[in-house]
């Protein structure tokens, strides 16, 4: 028999042979005699060890046997108890033939992962087995379930929790079939996961249960899902623990409004005072947030400083009021100990089920259009969704999509708008203004498409674009007409970068053009953000001698003192005022021109449209003029077309301009 086995004994773990229909070791290998306590092979193998085996480990052992002759092996923690002394291994279980012809087990204990795993997940892992009878009484349990949960169970039903249940297994089980899942059973002492399997022994009548205890795994997955579906910071739910939350709870079909809520100048707090009071001043909203809302409905946080309610319609009298509570809760001071008292307004956004949308993704996405419009109107306000809200979201995606495919192949053209110069009457230059014609959506309007392109910084690629086609059309007109136009060409704050000025260098090289031919077009807003970086890229513009316009001028909030320090050159009156019928704006277009002069900076009046007007901007004394009276924004070949005449001649400068003023 030695012999026979000899080639597994050199393996420095144990390996064995056991007899199952015996229960005796038939031989073992030197390295398994300490985990048996025996101290010769003689002694282990003369040892009876059916005497204290189980009814259940001796039906398990059955089992195993059956799955030996189909060609498996098993690999499955086990528990020993040799000379009364506990010892658990992860064991691997195969067949191997007697010279006898019957079938034996070779056990190979697998040390390399024991001595790893046994810390981990030791007692979660033993082989636990219950045997049943055909009623589903406990016939017998392991030595390993005893130890751990005692012997207090008596039944399936009580095990599994269900007697239905009990008896489906036993009739499943009987029919063949096996039963494996995972489940929270009682063990007569506690409640425990088990990962279990059943099967029948057919010849015995009885039900066994393999079970391997998987309480740890369950805990850490409950950890993780806790986790998974809550906010670190906060403690709150997050936006998958709220969508979890709602859509569980949405069978009630009870009305409910979701508040979807943005700080307004959180971003100001955390660039001024860190990271760690933003963190501070979040929870401390969080927690104000939670007070107002109390057992009435859900609070979670998305992330960032934004924050989503929902509450039923019969907790509240109304969604509206409800906001209002809300925003006036946040808009007293925050005490934060390292700061002081900071204050901060809240936008929020309302979207209502039914009403607005059944679905959560849905009602999420509705009441955070309505926050942004609430934002729009000015802050610190909430504002209910409405459908033209989801309309204009949706021009703006297919908008978004149709102009990167325009971007790919430059779809677009260049329009020319003249600018006069006013003393002379003579055609100044023009300013470029960008077209867009899309087969679909057909025109697009610039003040639609451009503030896209500037969200997603598709305007620097495209503002090149737009640069080198003005200066190409420059150089053109040059060499055909012998014309020095100048031509003034739209910036966006994006395109304030250090690249910008030698950009433009390379461009004016290329198409041999003199710096003073080209004008840059910026707003005050544009100008004031991220001033330092901004000033650094308008200084080098303005060193290779190209021109800086203020564009849109009195729409913003700046005195022009505050743009003293700033190269530019001309002013351009916004069209609101030249276009403005009350007198406050010809007090405006008064002082622009004073201002001006006093500061010696030219001005442009955008926007003539009637003979009226461009009278009136003479009369002020305006350097130059621009406008549909004089001409529309057209292409090159129209404007070649007319020769670069003006739609309508200047009048001779009024004589007085109480002249005017009287007619
Ligand atoms: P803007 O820079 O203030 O351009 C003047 C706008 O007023 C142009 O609109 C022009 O067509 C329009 N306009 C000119 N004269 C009159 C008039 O007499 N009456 C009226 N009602 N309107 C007049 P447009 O071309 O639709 O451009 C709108 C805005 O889009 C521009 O305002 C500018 O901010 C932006 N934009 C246009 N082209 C470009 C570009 O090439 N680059 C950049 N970054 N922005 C551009
Ligand atoms: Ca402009
Ligand atoms: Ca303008």
């Amino acid at each position: 028999m030695n012999h026979t086995f000899s080639l597994f004994e050199r393996l420095q773990s144990p390996v064995w042979v056991f007899d199952i229909q015996h229960q005796k070791i038939l031989w073992a290998n030197p390295a398994s005699l300490p985990l048996w306590e025996a101290a010769s092979l003689e002694e282990l193998t003369a040892r009876d060890l059916g005497l204290d085996m189980t009814q259940a480990v001796r039906a398990q052992l059955e089992v195993y046997q059956q799955r030996f002759v189909a060609g498996e092996a098993i690999k499955t923690w086990w528990s020993f108890t040799p000379k009364g002394r506990e010892k658990k291994a992860l064991c691997h279980f195969s067949g191997i033939p007697l010279p006898d012809g019957r079938l034996a087990m070779l056990v190979e204990v697998l040390d390399e992962e024991s001595t790893l795993r046994r810390e981990l997940a030791f007692s979660g892992c033993t082989n636990l087995a219950l045997l049943f009878s055909a009623d589903g009484a406990l016939l017998s349990a392991n030595t390993a379930f005893e130890q751990a949960f005692g012997s207090q169970l008596s039944d399936l039903a009580s095990f599994v929790g269900d007697t239905d249940l009990a008896e489906r297994w036993l009739a499943e089980t009987r029919d063949q079939q096996t039963v494996q899942l995972k489940k929270l059973c009682w063990t007569g002492r506690s409640h425990c996961w088990f990962r279990i399997h059943g099967q029948w022994l057919q010849d015995k009548h009885q039900l066994l249960l393999s079970l391997i205890n998987i309480n740890q795994e369950k805990e850490q997955l409950s950890k993780a899902r806790y986790n998974a579906e809550h906010d670190f910071m906060t403690g709150l739910l997050n936006r998958r623990g709220l969508t979890k939350a709602i859509t569980e709870y949405q069978h009630s079909c009870q009305p409910y409004s979701l508040f979807f809520l943005d700080l307004d100048g959180f971003k100001l707090v955390n660039d001024t005072y860190g990271h760690a009071i933003g963190d501070k001043l979040l929870r401390a909203v969080a927690i104000r947030i939670l007070d107002r809302v109390k057992n009435r409905g859900l609070l979670a946080r998305f992330g960032g400083d934004e924050f989503i309610i929902q509450v039923e319609h019969r907790n509240i009298d109304s969604p509206a009021r409800f906001a209002k509570s809300i925003i006036a809760a946040l808009n007293k001071p925050f005490h934060l100990k390292e700061v002081g008292d900071l204050s901060v307004g809240c936008s929020i956004g309302i979207a209502s089920f039914p009403e607005d949308a059944q679905e959560i993704d849905t009602l999420i996405i509705q009441a955070d259009m309505a926050m942004h419009r609430a934002k729009q109107r000015g802050r610190n306000r909430s504002h209910h969704f409405s459908p033209d809200m989801a309309d204009a979201l949706y021009r703006k995606m297919t908008l978004r999509h149709h102009l990167t495919l325009a971007l790919e192949t430059n779809n677009f053209d260049l329009y020319y708008q003249p600018i006069v110069d006013l003393a002379s009457h003579q055609l100044k230059g023009f300013e470029a203004l960008i077209r867009w014609y899309d087969e679909e959506l057909g025109q697009v309007s610039p003040a639609e498409f451009i503030p896209l392109a500037e969200e997603t910084g598709q305007i620097v690629p495209l503002g090149h674009w737009i640069l080198k086609t003005a200066c190409q059309q420059l150089a053109a007109w040059s060499e055909k007409y012998q014309r020095r136009f100048i031509i003034s060409v739209n910036l966006s704050r994006a395109q304030l970068q250090a690249s910008l000025a030698p950009a433009i260098e390379a461009l004016l090289l290329q198409y041999d053009i003199q710096p003073s031919q080209l004008a840059l077009e910026l707003t005050e807003s544009t100008m004031l953000q991220d001033y330092d970086e901004a000033k650094q890229c308008l200084d080098a513009l303005a060193g290779l001698g190209l021109e800086l316009y203020l564009d849109d001028f009195g729409t913003g909030y700046s005195s022009l003192s505050q743009l003293q320090d700033l190269p530019i050159s001309t002013v351009k009156l916004d069209q609101s005022f030249v276009q403005g019928e009350h007198k406050s704006s010809q007090a405006i277009i008064e002082a622009t021109r004073a201002i001006c002069e006093k500061l010696e900076l030219k001005v442009v009046a955008e926007g003539v449209e009637t003979l009226k007007q461009l009278q009136y901007l003479q009369q002020c004394q305006f350097d130059y003029c621009q406008g549909y009276y004089l001409g529309r924004p057209m292409p090159p070949a129209e404007l070649e077309a007319s020769n670069f005449r003006l739609l309508n001649s200047i009048p001779a400068s009024p004589r007085s301009s109480v002249d005017v003023l009287a007619s």
